[in-house]
C-alpha cells in the first residue's frame, strides 16, 4: 500500500488532570492509504510536534510504499536523519514516535493482526500493574497490589511528608506491595541518600527520576548507595542512541522509555535490544496504555505496566475507545486488529 496522507492534531482535551500529571501534551497522528486502510498514533510534543509532522515528515511520507515493519523500520531511519540537524531528543523525536506507532497500527490492520503479533512472540498474558498517583484507597480496592506515589522536594519538612506517604502506601497496600516514589527530578544526590534511610522501613522498590536526566554521573553514583531500593528512570531520554548512552554510563538500574516519546516501538524494540545486552530491566513509562502494552507482552520487558487511574469519581477525557482497562491489577491488550483502539472524534475539533 502507499501513504496518501499524515496528518497530526492536538486534541481539544476538556480535562486536565489537576496535578503536575497532564495530558503530556500528546498529539494524534494519522496516516491514511491508497488502499483506504488507516493508521493512528499517538506522540508528545504539543502543538511544536505537530507542525514538525504537518510541515515536514508528511512531504517525505506521501506516496511511500508500506507493507511490513521492515519497511518501518527503514522510514524511522531516513525520518531521524531528516530531522537531525534540529531533532535528536525531544519534540522531533515525540512526533517521529506519533508517526512509528501509527505505521505500527497501519501494517497490523492490513494483516489484520494485532500489533503484540507482528513485534514477536507474546510471552505474557495479563500483566502486572502498578497505579501511578495519590488516591491509595481507591486503588486497593480496585485490587492493584503496586503503586507509585508522587513526591515533590521543597524543604526540609518534605522528609518527614515523605515517611507519612510511604507509611500510608505500606499500610493501606500491605507488605506484600510493590511501592515506588516518582520524585520528578526534585531531590538531589544528599535528599536521596537520606530518603533511602528513613524510607527503608517501607521497603522503597524504586525511587524514579530523582536528578534530572543529564546528571548521569550523580545517578550512577547513588544507584550504589541507596540498595536494596532501585534507581529507575528514563522517560526523559530518547532513542536507542540515547539509551546506549545511559548503558554506558551506568547511571540507572531500570529503564522506563515512554514509548509515545522515545521514537514508537522501532526505537522501543531497539532499547530493548540494549538492556538485554547490559542486564537492564525494561518498565516503559505509561506500560498500561496500548502503546507500551503490546510491547510489552510480545518483548523482554518486565511483567509490570504503569498506569494513571486518577482519584476515583475524578472526570477524564477519553481519548482512545477500546482501552484496555486494569481488572484486578492487571491489563492485557485486546485481539482487534492494530491497537485495537479508535480515535473520539469528537476530542478532535
Ligand atoms: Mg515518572
Amino acid at each position: 500500500m502507499k501513504i496518501t496522507s499524515v496528518k497530526a492534531v492536538y486534541p481539544s482535551y476538556k480535562n486536565v488532570a489537576p496535578s503536575w500529571r497532564t495530558h503530556f501534551w500528546q498529539i494524534i497522528v494519522k496516516v491514511e492509504t491508497d488502499i483506504g486502510l488507516e493508521g493512528y498514533g499517538y506522540g508528545g510534543g504539543g502543538r511544536a510536534s505537530v507542525e514538525v509532522v504537518n510541515k515536514h515528515f508528511s512531504e517525505i511520507l506521501c506516496k511511500k510504499e508500506i507493507n511490513d515493519t521492515r519497511d518501518i523500520a527503514a522510514i524511522w531511519d531516513q525520518l531521524y536523519q531528516e530531522c537531525l540537524p534540529y531533532g535528536r531528543k525531544g519534540i522531533a523525536i515525540m512526533a517521529l514516535s506519533g508517526i512509528d506507532l501509527a505505521l505500527w497500527d497501519l501494517v497490523a490492520k492490513s494483516e489484520k493482526s494485532p500489533v503484540y503479533k507482528l513485534i514477536g512472540t507474546r510471552s505474557k498474558q495479563g500483566v502486572r500493574t502498578y497505579a501511578t498517583g495519590t488516591d491509595i484507597e481507591w486503588y486497593a480496592d480496585s485490587g492493584f497490589t503496586a503503586h507509585k506515589f508522587p513526591h515533590r522536594w521543597n524543604d526540609k519538612s518534605d522528609y518527614q511528608k515523605a515517611i507519612n506517604s510511604a507509611e500510608k502506601a505500606r499500610s493501606t497496600l500491605g507488605e506484600k506491595a510493590l511501592i515506588m516514589i516518582d520524585t520528578y527530578m526534585s531531590w538531589n544526590q544528599d535528599v536521596t541518600l537520606e530518603m533511602a534511610k528513613i524510607l527503608s522501613p517501607y521497603n522503597i522498590h524504586w525511587f524514579e527520576d530523582v536528578l534530572t536526566p543529564d546528571d548521569l554521573v550523580g545517578q550512577a553514583n547513588i544507584r550504589t548507595k541507596v540498595k536494596p531500593t532501585l534507581i529507575a528512570g528514563g522517560e526523559h531520554e530518547f532513542t536507542h542512541y540515547g539509551f546506549m548512552e545511559l548503558a554506558r554510563s551506568a547511571a540507572l538500574d531500570i529503564w522506563q522509555p515512554d514509548i509515545t516519546w522515545c521514537g514508537g516501538i522501532t526505537a522501543g524494540l531497539r532499547i530493548i535490544e540494549i538492556a538485554k545486552t547490559f542486564g537492564i530491566p525494561v518498565i516503559p513509562h505509561r506500560g498500561g496504555e496500548v502503546w507500551g502494552l503490546h510491547l510489552i507482552v510480545s518483548s523482554d520487558c518486565q511483567d509490570l505496566a504503569e498506569v494513571l487511574p486518577g482519584t476515583k469519581g475524578a472526570p477524564k477525557d477519553e481519548l482512545w475507545a477500546g482501552e484496555p482497562q486494569a481488572e484486578n491489577g492487571y491489563i492485557e491488550p485486546n485481539d482487534r486488529p492494530g491497537f485495537g483502539v479508535t480515535i473520539n472524534e469528537s476530542l478532535l475539533s
